[in-house]
């Protein structure tokens, strides 16, 4: 009998319901802020300073606002990939939160092709394997 890989995600930090997949954030019920990753202590609007925050599912969808291509691979922690492949992180603009959350671009996008304003939605993805133990992350795929 062979083990069931282990799929593993940051807890928290995103979810997928019939939809798809969405960022986890919180949102000031006082001033309205959101933020990502959520937050559970106090809001970080330095003229607001609520400490009651509802968690909220971001927007699935919006606008590459930057993205640049990593060719090197980053110190450890990072889990890179050997022999390492180079990746591409998007700034993505949420604009009903009127904030930019950064992820990777999914593996099969070409990011020659990705142009700022251009339409992508959230998806889950494995990010690295270790042992039997799949890790999945949130990535930006382009919306076609
Ligand atoms: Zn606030």
């Amino acid at each position: 009998m062979t083990a069931k890989p282990e799929v593993v995600e940051v807890e928290g930090w995103f979810g997928s319901d019939s939809d798809g997949a969405y960022l986890v954030g919180s949102r000031c019920t006082a001033c309205g802020s959101y933020f990502f990753p959520k937050q559970t202590f106090a809001c970080r609007n330095p003229r607001c300073g609520s400490t009651e925050l509802d968690e909220v599912p971001l927007s699935r969808r919006g606008r590459v606002w930057s993205s640049t291509t990593n060719h090197f691979a980053p110190p450890p922690p990072y889990p890179a990939r050997e022999p390492f492949e180079p990746y591409t992180v998007v700034a993505v603009e949420l604009p009903a939160e009127r904030m930019v959350v950064l992820g990777h671009l999914v593996r099969d996008a070409d990011p020659a092709a990705l142009r700022i304003g251009d339409e992508v939605e959230v998806v889950i993805e494995p990010f690295y394997e270790s042992g039997d133990a799949t890790h999945t992350v949130w990535k930006w795929r382009p919306v076609p």
